[in-house]
């Protein structure tokens, strides 16, 4: 589990277990930056005492075997960061581990998810968001955070992107959706029942602007009309194929209020973790 220091190292990890992985990279923010901060913040706001570390399906996060921290990693600047990003998740990936990303903005979901599909054949993604992040480029970046499924596509790995919670698509966007033939349900088609069917190995990404600022207001780009936090768990607790690799993206400290957002993410990653556990890969 994300560990209260210091914890004594839970031996070397059994194929399956799930890997937690701080990636703290906001270089390729467009807006704002802040997001780098996020890891250390939801790993405190975990331990804070304000809730145990159950899951709402039973499992006990606190001490369990199969999740283990590795920590922050240490990034160089610039594409480099990128580049040590996919190195870190391939060797937890050649070990058997799943990913638990923590980030970071969404520039992160690329290096991620290209380390993973060495791995795994057939891989599909769900990913919830304001915001397709489907730019070729993005103010001349190709690695921008509104860039990273793009990238992830263009590999042509990746059986099937599903995104859910989109809201205001421009028509360059409209256009990457098409070209990459996207299942896209849109937040004005979206209902609290509504579950999307997957077949894994899949890869769940959670970009928290998904939520409406009203719940998760420490986000760089507030886009209202989005989810509440029980849509989101919902779509978590929903999902039945084998997740390998997961992230929750996209929290600014900086814009956050009274600790609202940490809160969500850590009971997003507790959700998370809970439905990775179950599985038991
Ligand atoms: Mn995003
Ligand atoms: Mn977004």
């Amino acid at each position: 589990m994300v560990a209260t220091p210091p914890r004594p190292a839970v031996p070397d990890h059994q194929p399956g277990s799930v890997a937690v992985l701080g990636i703290p990279f906001d270089e390729y923010s467009s807006f704002m930056r802040g997001p780098a901060k996020a890891p250390p913040i939801i790993r405190r706001t975990l331990h804070n005492g304000a809730s145990t570390l159950f899951t709402e399906n039973g499992i006990d996060l606190e001490g369990h075997p199969n999740i283990v921290d590795q920590g922050d990693l240490k990034l160089p600047d610039g594409d480099d960061a990128i580049d040590a990003i996919q190195a870190a998740v391939a060797g937890l990936a050649a070990r058997g581990q799943r990913i638990l990303a923590l980030g970071g903005d969404h520039a992160i979901s690329f290096p991620v998810v290209n380390a993973l599909a060495d791995h795994y054949d057939g891989l599909q993604i769900l990913h919830l968001d304001a915001h397709p992040d489907l730019y070729d480029a993005f103010e001349g970046n190709r690695f921008s955070h509104a860039c990273p499924f793009a990238r992830i596509m263009e590999t042509g790995r990746i059986d099937r992107l599903v995104q859910v919670g989109i809201r205001g698509m421009n028509t360059a966007q409209r256009r990457q959706v098409d070209k990459f033939g996207v299942t896209c349900i849109e937040m004005k088609d979206f209902n609290p029942d509504r579950r999307v069917e997957l077949a894994g190995p899949v890869y769940l990404s959670v970009d928290l602007d998904v939520l409406d600022p009203a719940h998760a207001p420490g986000v760089s780009h507030h886009e209202p009309g989005g989810m509440s936090t029980r849509d989101v768990i919902g779509l978590i607790q929903s999902i039945r194929a084998p997740v390998v690799g997961a992230d929750i993206v996209e929290f600014n400290p900086d814009r956050d209020s009274n600790g609202l957002t940490a809160a969500v993410a850590a009971k997003l990653f507790k959700e998370i973790a809970g439905m990775m556990l179950l599985q038991r890969a």
